[in-house]
């Protein structure tokens, strides 16, 4: 008999913790007609009191629902990772509680594993519902994105990925403290099936993602995935170099040509303001990777856990 694991991030979503499971134990006659178990692995993302005392009350119902609860609030991607080391399954899925990732969509994300693939993910191909504004950020985000990182990063890529034992060994080996699961899906490669659908709306409760959360989180992908911004400085302080070249020789003969009245300190005040402007640039650039690069030789864990069953 093989193991399916699910996982599952909470943060405050007491609403929607049951219907999740309801909707997933709908899926049960498939896991039969395979012969498949599952465990279920609520991941509490530091919620309030009440999440934890719903997942406990499924626990007594079905004691293959489990929980880690950390001390705090340490964001999804921890979440993410923490399931990943507790999941036991020859097979892992990571889907939202919120129902917008489907469960009714698992005998077909496992038809494909059985055609031999390593991982089905799931990308929305609409964001319906979702804020105009934040639709052309997060196009613009991948967009940039892919064009500065080797690894592909795809548009609308869910994190409701089913994945094979192999895969999964791949991702825990990758310990990184800043993670961008996104990216750690594209850089260890696999056989990976696309699977598209529909943007679903969230069933119950709010979207724990602002839009100012959602930008940090862009920047920190940028910051874990391509080292392009590194480059900019480099590229900026030639291209300054051969226009201050051009311009001092053209000054030079304006001199020797035309005399020298004493002129020009408005342009002056532009130009260093700009060169000051380009150089703070740079340096906030640096101080990015700087900053990520201390927290990782810090070599903190990614997550704390204060109750498991
Ligand atoms: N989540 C989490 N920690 C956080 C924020 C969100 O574990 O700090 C979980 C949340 O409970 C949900 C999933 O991540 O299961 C996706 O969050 P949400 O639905 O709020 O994001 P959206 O679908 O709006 O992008
Ligand atoms: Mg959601």
């Amino acid at each position: 008999m093989k193991l399916l694991s699910v996982i599952v991030p909470c943060f405050n979503e007491e609403e929607t913790v049951a219907d999740f499971y309801e909707e997933f134990i709908k899926n049960k006659a498939f896991f039969d007609s395979r012969d498949l178990d599952y465990e279920v692995i609520y991941v509490d993302d530091g919620s309030k009191y009440k999440t934890k005392d719903e997942i406990r009350k499924l626990h007594e119902r079905d004691e293959k629902v489990h929980m880690v609860s950390f001390s705090r609030n340490f964001g999804k991607e921890a979440a993410m990772y923490a399931g990943f080391q507790h999941a036991k399954g020859d097979y892992v899925v990571t889907m939202d509680v919120d129902l917008q990732d489907p469960p009714a969509l698992l005998p077909e994300m496992f038809s494909y594993i059985d055609q031999g693939y390593d991982s089905v993910a799931t990308r929305r191909v609409t964001r319906k519902g979702e804020p105009p504004i934040r639709s052309f950020f997060a196009r613009r985000f991948y967009h940039l994105i892919n064009r500065m990182s080797k690894t592909e990063i795809v548009d609308g890529a869910r994190d409701y990925r089913l994945m094979t034992r192999p895969m999964v060994d791949a991702i825990l080996s990758m310990k990184e403290y800043n993670r961008f699961t996104k990216g750690i899906y594209g850089w260890i490669g696999f056989e990976t099936k696309w699977l598209e659908f529909e943007n679903v709306e969230r069933q119950k409760g709010e979207t724990k993602w602002s839009f100012w959360k959602l930008f940090l989180y862009a920047l920190d992908g940028i910051v874990a995935f391509s080292t392009v911004p590194l480059g900019f400085a480099s590229v900026l302080g030639i291209l300054f170099c051969i226009v201050s070249f051009i311009l001092i020789v053209a000054i030079v003969i304006k001199t020797l040509v035309l005399g020298d009245p004493t002129s020009g300190w408005p342009s002056m005040v532009c130009i260093i303001s700009l060169i000051s402007g380009v150089q703070l640039l740079c340096l906030g650039i640096f101080g990015q990777y700087l900053s990520k690069t201390y927290l990782e030789v810090k070599d903190r864990p990614i997550y704390i856990s204060k109750e498991e069953f």
